[in-house]
């Protein structure tokens, strides 16, 4: 008879409901971690039996998931939040505000620390974030301990001129914003030991012509990298790419090379059966941005977007981080747009999961637990009154979970968040630059907050 002897890991965390989002929950299991991976995951007693580890978090009354996959930010657009939702419009087509060239890099960094420690907080664990200064938002992200994927925002629609409605388009600015975002690929790309990589941003069809569209293109077909952009986001754009070109968002994207399975596509809510049918064959990923949309009374064809052949991950864009709010929004407006009940929890987790590492060529690396895939997870704290009673574990999670819950997190091994703090940075510190940044932007865009005498 042989003894097998534990086997030693470096972390542990068990006695956990593990709800993995395939299959049947476990109802008191755990899981073992080497380095940034995960070696196993099963019931307590056996991965107790099997390993020895050098720290082990007794899960206990804790409720343990995949990291959720966020596929679609604007972490330095924290400054506008509470304050342009009611204006009517996206912000960088929004007069009179602060925003985009308005932020310095220090600004733009302190927005982005508070975008990126709220993304953490309720359960990203793999954030996309584009914009203008994109290395302000990888630095930010590093920092933080998320798992990030970077681009910086390229266009040569003039954004300034833009939010008073004046469409032109600047070579000039096309080629700073395109090295912008090329210097920040030179300095960022597999930082933070690996956990940053990066992506070309092509900000939209309108915003872009269709020159800059086809460099872009040209670059990715180069360097083979992702492609991340705005597709079918607004009437506005589909009138003025149709007045512009001849063709529609979706049309214009196909043309220049960009429509396939590399291109991450946020809304894609204003499109026709026969753009569907073309985006679907092209096996795009659509980033669905579900509380974003319906807030401004719009709803994506998600449901006939899948059927068609694109892969749907979710995200939060620029409303509230939190992940659980944006999967119980997909199922519902999935559902007002006629999808039934075939549209479910186990759907809208996969979205949120699988979906999103499929979107971001990290499929079986993220938003799995299964050994060999990344020690990215997290614990929900199920003393909550609102997450029991745990029958099944994922209908619980979905239909009445919420970011706040979160209570851990560990991302490539490292448990970056513990009972809700932070590990790595201090979140109180990250607050009070962020509030004390936008009291002075708002005075100076001729709104003076109501903290600005108080901070
Ligand atoms: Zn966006």
């Amino acid at each position: 008879m042989t003894t097998t002897l534990p086997a030693a890991c470096d972390l542990v965390v068990a006695g956990a409901v593990i709800v993995t989002g395939e299959g049947k929950s476990i109802g008191d299991g755990a899981v073992a971690v080497t380095g940034t991976r995960i070696v196993a995951i099963g019931e307590t007693r056996a991965i107790d039996a099997a390993y020895t580890a050098a720290r082990r978090i007794d899960a206990k009354g804790k409720i343990l998931m995949p990291g959720l996959v966020n596929v679609h930010n604007h972490t330095p657009l924290t400054i506008v939040r509470g304050m342009v939702e009611d204006l009517g419009f996206a912000p960088a087509y929004t007069p009179g505000i602060p925003q985009g060239h308005w932020l310095s890099d220090e600004e733009t960094y302190l927005f982005a620390r508070l975008g990126a420690w709220e993304l953490l907080r309720m359960g990203t664990t793999t954030a996309v974030d584009y914009y203008r200064k994109p290395q302000a938002c990888a630095a930010a992200l590093a920092e933080t301990g998320l798992r990030g994927f970077v681009g910086g925002r390229i266009h040569d629609a003039d954004t300034a001129a833009l939010a008073d409605g004046a469409w032109t388009h600047d070579r000039k600015l096309g080629e700073a914003t395109l090295a912008e975002s090329q210097d920040m690929i030179a300095a960022w790309d597999g930082k933070a030991e690996g956990r940053i990589r990066c992506f070309h941003a092509p900000h939209a069809p309108d915003t872009c012509s269709r020159d800059l569209l086809r460099i872009v293109a040209d670059l990715a077909a180069k360097d083979g990298r992702q492609v991340h952009t705005h597709l079918a986001q607004s009437p506005m754009e589909v009138e003025r790419v149709t007045a512009r070109e001849g063709k529609g968002p979706a049309q214009l994207l196909d043309a220049v090379g960009l429509l396939n399975g590399d291109l991450v596509a946020a809304h894609c809510i204003f499109l026709n059966d026969a753009e569907i049918d073309l985006v679907g064959k092209a096996h795009i990923n659509v980033a669905h941005a579900p509380v974003g949309n319906v807030s401004a009374g719009m709803i994506a064809p998600i449901v006939a977007l899948e059927k068609a052949g694109a892969t749907i991950a979710i995200c939060t864009d620029t409303k509230t981080g939190d992940m659980f709010e944006s999967m119980r929004t997909a199922l519902a407006v999935a559902r007002v747009r006629g999808a039934g009940y075939a549209c479910d929890a186990r759907t809208v987790f996969g979205w949120a999961t699988k979906g999103g590492a499929k979107a971001m060529a990290m499929d079986g690396e993220i938003g799995v637990l299964k050994p060999g895939a990344k020690a990215d997870f997290i614990l929900l704290d199920a003393a909550a009154p609102n997450l029991r009673p745990i029958v099944d574990g994922i209908g619980i999670v979905v239909h009445s979970g919420v970011g706040p819950n979160v209570s851990t997190s560990v991302i490539d091994g490292t448990v970056v968040m513990e009972n809700g703090k932070p590990t790595l940075f201090d979140a109180d510190a990250v607050i009070a630059a962020a509030q004390k940044a936008a009291d002075r932007l708002w005075a100076r865009a001729g709104r003076p907050g109501v903290m600005t005498e108080a901070v």
